[in-house]
This record gives C-alpha cells, structure tokens and sequence, in this order.
C-alpha cells in the first residue's frame, strides 16, 4: 500500500484519503496504540471538523505531535467565495500543485447539499459544459473531494446533508477517487452519511456504472443522458462515442438488477437541438423498465457555442407534458446559482482566475 511505504519512509501521508480500516491499520502497527485512537482522531477531523491535530485534546501530547509531523490534513486553500440572491454559495480551492476547481453549496431551506468536484477540468468535452470546454489537467485525490464537503461543511457551521458528485469532472473516471471518498464520507465512524444521500453524476461511463452497481456503499445514480438516439447524443457528448447508448442501457439494467435503485436521468433541454417532445417518447422506449425519473434542466448558459440555447419555456412545456403523457415522473430543476456561474455546467474555475 502507497501510505505504508510513505509511512516507512518518514514522508507525509494523505490521511484524507485512508479508509477507516487504514485508520485502524495506521494506530495499530505505525503508532502502536490501540485501534480506538482511530475512531477518536476520525471523530475530531470528520464530526468536528478539528483539522489541527494538536487541537485533538484527548489524545497524548506525543501523538498529537506525531501527527502534526507526519499525517498532517492537506486541505485545499480557498482561493475566492460567492454568494448568490438566491443563497447558493460557490468556492473556488486550490491545490498544492496550484491547480483549481470550484464546488457548490446549495441552500434548500430545510436542508443543505455540497456539489463537490472530482476532477481538474473534464476530457469528455460535452458541448454544452463550461468545465467541458476547459480541458482535463488531473483526476483529484480521494482528500482532495474529501476535503471539499469538509471545508464547505466547517463554513456552513452546521451539517451538510447530501453531497453530490455533480461539480467539475466525470466521477466514473475517476473510480478510484471517488469511491475512496464515498467509503470515508459514509463509514459511520468517519462523516456517517447515509448512501442514500450521496449522489453520483455520470455522462455514461458503462463500466463505471458497473462497478457503481457493484460497489460496496449503495450510492444514488443520476445519469445525463441529454437524448435518447446516438445520433443526437454523439454531437452533444463525444463520450457517447466511446460507449454509445446500447452499451449505456445495458450498464442501467445491469445496476438496476444489482440494486433496485431508481435512476435519475438528468435531461438538459436546448433549443431544437433534443428538445422535440416526440424525443420524450424515444426516451421512454430506450429506457422501458428501468423506473426512471427525469430532472429537466433548461440548458444554462456555458459560453460555449452560440447555437446551444435554452429551450423557450413552451418548448420545456411541451416536453414535460410528453412525459407527464408517458406516466413519467420528473422535475423541472430549478436553475441555482445562475448569478454567480454556479449552476450545472458553469464550473470551470482556471489557474490564475478568480471567482
Ligand atoms: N460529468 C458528470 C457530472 C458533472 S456535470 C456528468 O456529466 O454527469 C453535472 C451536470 O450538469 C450534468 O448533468 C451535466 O450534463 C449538466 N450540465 C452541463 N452543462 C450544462 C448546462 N450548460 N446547463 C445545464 N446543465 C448542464
Ligand atoms: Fe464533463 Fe459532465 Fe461537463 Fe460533460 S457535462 S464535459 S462529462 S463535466
């Protein structure tokens, strides 16, 4: 294991990334204590969002020491807030290696979401995504979307309630990452948020959505499928190219006989582009028993290319009566954040740019 060797070898380990039984593995064989100081120490950066190990005042003053030296938390600086009218605030981090991304924190009233990002830029280059059209640099860190939600959560003051893996990147290419992060964020020793209010954003990944299928912590899926034929979809989202919807549809019903989760299909609405309601129909035939729900999302802008425009609001009706047709359940998304560019697809925080 990479941390054990960095332990060994007297370099700084990246604690944010440890699952709870490497929390256990590191009291036991590297501080030779017993496995409870891992719950304590998880306690204090997970509940308390206590970053500073010698702040952790129920452990011996060497070991807090040790700590500071060895395993200190590589949080991401914050590099730039905003705040929205309508209270959805964005955060612009940087990493040690100068790069940025930006995560959300939605205000729903009665409870709170984190939008947290899982890559530097995207190489899926969607037409539609401001992050698309950044490029990719780097997969993050397991910590680094870790420290994300715990950043955000500390500023906020109180708990966050879900988080969903909806900012700048495609999670499924990032399994390693991601699923790394969803088992700390979940173990009820660690943050002890409930899988059904983590959520998964994926462009269609097909074996990531398999290995989704398999993953240990039942997750929720949202899928953005955008239309229902590969001619539409491959020039929206060249990753439909890769793995074109057959491959997609069977990756569902292969996670949808794993788990019996209901799917949510994000459908981003543009203008004469896949917003004819005769697609609705498409849709439903593509994806016929898998229990879908469809969030409507009227495309926000992305200053990208200038044919790609939100649907007039009697074209968004239309589609939704087709659904409503069709017995399907959906939302229309209400657009977040849209005054600060933190509303889906606006992310693309870049080096040497601020909020
Ligand atoms: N890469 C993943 C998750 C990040 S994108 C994915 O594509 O699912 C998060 C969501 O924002 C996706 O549903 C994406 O399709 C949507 N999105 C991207 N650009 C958008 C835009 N201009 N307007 C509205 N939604 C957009
Ligand atoms: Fe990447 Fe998702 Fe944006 Fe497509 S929509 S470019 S997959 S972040």
């Amino acid at each position: 294991m990479e941390n054990d060797r960095q332990a060994e070898g007297g370099e700084i380990l990246d604690v944010l990334s440890l699952s709870y039984e490497e929390w256990e593995k590191l009291a036991l064989e590297t501080w030779k204590e017993p496995k409870f100081r891992a719950a304590q120490v998880c306690q204090w950066i997970y509940a308390k969002k206590v970053f500073d190990s010698r702040d952790m005042t129920n452990l011996s003053k060497a070991l807090r020491e040790r700590l500071a030296c060895e395993a200190p938390l590589k949080l991401p600086i914050q590099a730039g807030e905003r705040k929205s009218k309508d209270g959805t605030r964005k955060f612009l981090w940087q990493f040690e290696d100068g790069a940025r991304v930006e995560s959300v924190l939605l205000d729903h009233g009665t409870h709170t979401t984190a939008c947290v990002s899982s890559q530097v830029g995207c190489p899926l280059a969607c037409a539609f995504c401001a992050t698309g059209q950044m490029g990719y640099t780097r997969d993050l860190t397991a910590g680094e979307i870790t420290g994300q939600f715990l950043l955000m959560e500390k500023r906020l003051g109180r708990d966050v309630n879900n988080i969903v893996y909806m900012g700048m990147g495609e999670p499924l290419l990032n399994r390693a990452g991601v699923f790394a992060s969803v088992r700390a964020l979940s173990h009820p020793k660690m943050r002890g948020l409930g899988a059904r209010h983590i959520t998964i954003s994926t462009s269609g990944v097909a074996p990531g959505i398999k290995d989704l299928a398999d993953f240990e912590v039942p997750v929720r899926l949202s899928v953005s499928l955008h239309a229902p034929n590969d001619a539409i979809r491959n020039k929206l989202m060249p990753v439909n190219r890769r793995y074109p919807l057959s491959a997609l549809v069977d990756a569902l019903r292969y996670y949808k006989k794993r788990t019996e989760e209901r799917i949510t299909i994000e459908y981003v609405l543009i203008d004469g582009v896949n917003d004819d309601p005769q697609l609705a129909f498409e849709m439903a035939a593509l994806l016929d028993g898998l229990g879908i729900y469809v969030n409507v999302i009227p495309c926000n802008p992305a200053g990208g290319a200038e044919t790609l425009r939100r649907s007039p609001d009697a074209r968004v009706r239309a589609f939704c009566a087709a659904l409503s047709e069709l017995s399907i359940e959906f939302e229309i998304r209400r657009e977040k954040g849209a005054d600060i560019f933190a509303a889906c697809g606006q992310l693309a925080a870049k080096r040497g740019a601020s909020l």
